[in-house]
């Protein structure tokens, strides 16, 4: 069994833009046990695309096409389809209908030309976009002394792709002999090299599951990759790789796959009722817009002061002040009780040392029975200072709703 990828657009072969969405398909193609052999990456042109359909049907039997399916003259991938199977596009009313729909939920009127986008080559089954206009095409193509050829079209965009393909396309598909699961673990408080060695025999080359470890931004990022015949095979063998990596680091292991360390924090604070505020000056508002980002409208975060490293504020007389246990504690303390909070978060503005000492940064949390706190030398440059900050605050109350 083989697979090959087809992306359209002129906007990909001009170099406009890069194709992004042959590489993902790829990575969950693989996942799947199925070999991509081929990529091809072509502009909307009819006699062209037509020879490359041809040719990707007769000697593949997983085809997977992405863009041109448009409402406008050059998106030809729909009629293109047709003619391989050497049949007419036809109307389907339930796809002219939801089209329809989604038009006038945003509040337009659909053009006349959309009504193209709910024609598809008899033969075909329609694979609907909740979230775009474009609704994708199924086809199984037939040949002569082979299995019929599975073929796909789906939407340029990458998310409107990505989603059809996960939700409509992937269950279609046949499975090779071996299959694939990834996910990832994500820990925070230890350097690469010091979980690595915790690890031992875990990162070991020939394991199955492998877990790779990756390093960004202060956080290690362990990837696990588990291959077996079945999905469930792979599923259980990755749990139980999980369970030996949360005992081995226990509490340096904040999250998996999509979690971050703030969506964490908050879905805790969310769960307990509880609330939080932050008040930072080195950190430029980093802090508070990570935590705005992962609660946008819930009641757990209560507010942020963001300060300049140069102001003293609220009580210090100076931004040096600040930059000191004391100063932290005190900025900890008055963010809490001003916006009334569970849990109050600070970070201090860089101290200014002399002579050659690095500066530093100290992070503090507050809650009911008094402050953590944690100082941190600048040894990077302060884009790298400032999420580190940041993070390793937003730690300090993870570890503390642990407890
Ligand atoms: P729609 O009608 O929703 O636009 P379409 O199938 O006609 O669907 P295209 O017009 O081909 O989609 O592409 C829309 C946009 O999606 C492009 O401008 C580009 O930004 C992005 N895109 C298309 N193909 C790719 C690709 N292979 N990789 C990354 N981005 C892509």
């Amino acid at each position: 069994m083989q697979a090959e990828i087809i992306a359209i657009g002129s906007e990909l072969t001009s170099g406009a833009k890069l194709d992004t969405n042959s590489q993902w398909l790829s990575i969950e193609l693989s996942a799947l046990g199925i070999p991509v052999c081929y990529h091809q990456t072509m502009a909307d042109d009819r006699a062209a695309m037509l020879e490359v359909f041809r040719t990707a049907v007769s000697r593949s039997d997983v085809v997977l096409i992405t863009g041109g399916l448009g409402p406008t003259l050059d998106d030809l991938t729909r009629e293109l389809i047709a003619e391989l199977l050497g049949t007419e596009l036809a109307l389907n009313e339930t796809s002219l209908k939801i089209i329809e729909e989604m038009f006038a939920k945003r509040g337009r009127k659909m053009a006349e030309r959309n009504r193209i986008q709910a024609m598809f080559p008899v033969g075909s089954e329609p694979l609907p976009n909740p979230i775009g206009t474009a609704p994708g095409v199924w086809a199984e193509v037939p040949r002569e002394g082979k299995a019929p050829c599975r073929l796909a079209a789906m939407p340029g965009v990458p998310s409107e792709m990505r989603r059809m393909y996960r939700e409509q396309v992937e269950p279609k598909l046949p499975h090779g002999e071996q299959v694939i699961r990834r996910s990832t673990v994500h820990t925070f408080g230890r350097g690469e090299s010091d979980v690595e060695a915790m690890l031992g025999d875990l990162t070991a080359r020939d394991r199955n599951p492998e877990v790779g470890i990756t390093a960004s931004s202060a956080t290690i990022t362990l990837r696990i990759e588990s291959r077996g015949v079945t999905f469930e095979e792979c599923d259980a063998a990755t749990a139980e790789t999980k369970s030996l990596i949360r005992k081995t680091l226990g509490d340096l292991v904040y999250g998996e796959d999509d979690d971050t360390l703030e969506s964490v924090v908050v879905t805790e604070l969310d769960k307990r009722g509880e609330t939080v505020a932050t008040v930072e000056c080195a950190s430029h508002g980093l802090l508070s817009h990570v935590i705005a980002t992962v609660s946008p409208s819930g009641p757990t975060y209560r507010g942020s002061i963001v300060v300049g490293d140069e102001t003293g504020w609220p009580s210090a007389e100076s931004a040096s002040d600040l930059a000191t246990k004391d100063g932290v504690t005190a900025l900890a303390q008055n963010c809490r009780d001003q916006f009334e909070a569970d849990y109050a978060l600070a970070i201090s503005p860089f101290s200014k040392p002399e002579g050659d000492e690095a500066p530093l940064v100290f992070v503090a949390l507050a809650h009911k029975s008094g402050v953590e706190i944690r100082e941190q030398a600048i040894l990077s440059d302060l884009t790298i200072a400032r999420p580190r900050a940041v993070k390793t605050v937003v730690n300090l109350l993870r570890l503390h709703l642990a407890k």
